[in-house]
């Protein structure tokens, strides 16, 4: 896990990204938020050595470190262009990025080498907008998509993945509200990852409060989907900091969040919620959490 928070700076927490790793070291990233960069390198993982990175989705807790996911390859001698699976607009986010985009002086000054010139293609990414069905397939894995509910489809398509690999199958859900597409996705899944934003007690004041998008799985909600998906085993994550202890994130917070019920306690609850109606084996992710499946 490489990140596991949600839109906010978390001291604690980066944003979204989950790594897997294949027993032969091919390596597949689910987006690309915040921090997940560092802690790619964290877990001794060379960001050149990723074949291809899914973006579920356009909000920027799962695309704020593809640019420096995609320099740091290109520095470190990325031989083939990374791949880029995403909704609709991935392209359009790509294609502002580099070449003639917002870091087009990065890429002038850096271009300038010879060896950096050598590899210039590492830093033309092979963007391939993806729609629901099998998004993507090599020698080592199959990976499955299909619409979820989190933002009007018109803003951006937001997606959930079944990835096959070595005769085994997880599923991560990208940020949704609870919706029958993800539990066929995650059906009898060896790992569930599953995005579980805010507990109950928070969403009723955010619901109040008008702020912010409500489009997500509570612990009670997730718990009815890992039973209802048979999964053999859940992790949960993509927390929205209401454990956090920051004063600066209960400062800005006050607004989305009842401040005052904030801290690590909160989780208790989360846990209590999903296990309400789901008793599997459960996980409560944290950054740099590694599963051995
Ligand atoms: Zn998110
Ligand atoms: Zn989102």
């Amino acid at each position: 896990m490489l990140g596991t928070g949600a839109a906010f700076p978390d001291p604690d927490r980066a944003q979204s990204g989950i790594l897997v790793t294949l027993n032969n070291g091919a390596t597949y990233l689910f987006d690309c938020g915040a921090g997940t960069t560092h802690n790619m390198v964290r877990a001794n993982t060379n960001p050149a050595d990723v074949t291809a990175v899914f973006l579920t989705h356009l909000h920027h807790d799962h695309i704020c470190d593809f640019p420096l996911f995609a320099i740091t390859g290109w520095m470190w001698d990325r031989k083939m262009p990374p791949i880029v699976l995403g909704p609709k607009g991935t392209k359009n986010f790509c294609n502002h990025l580099f070449e003639g985009g917002a870091f087009d002086a990065d890429f002038r000054a850096r271009g300038d080498y010879p060896l950096r010139q050598k590899n210039l293609n590492a830093i033309r990414p092979d963007v391939r907008e993806v729609s629901p069905g099998l998004a993507y397939e090599d020698e080592n894995v199959k990976i499955y998509c299909d619409y979820v509910e989190h933002i009007p489809r018109e803003i951006s398509e937001c997606y959930g993945i079944r990835f096959e690999a070595e005769g085994k199958v997880i599923a991560f859900s990208g940020d949704t509200k609870p919706c029958e597409n993800m539990i066929k996705l995650a059906m009898d899944v060896d790992i569930l990852f599953h995005e579980c934003t805010f507990p109950e007690s928070f969403i009723e004041f955010r619901r109040l409060s008008g702020v912010g998008t409500h489009a997500h799985t509570s612990p009670r909600e997730l718990g009815e989907i890992a039973a209802k998906a048979k999964v053999k085993k859940l992790v949960a994550t993509h927390f929205g900091h209401f454990e956090s202890t920051n004063q600066v994130i209960k400062n800005a917070a006050k607004n989305h969040m009842p401040v005052n019920e904030m801290g690590p306690h909160v989780m208790d609850e989360v846990v209590k919620d999903i296990k309400n109606n789901y008793d599997g084996p459960l996980q409560i992710a944290y950054d740099l959490l590694r599963i051995d499946i």
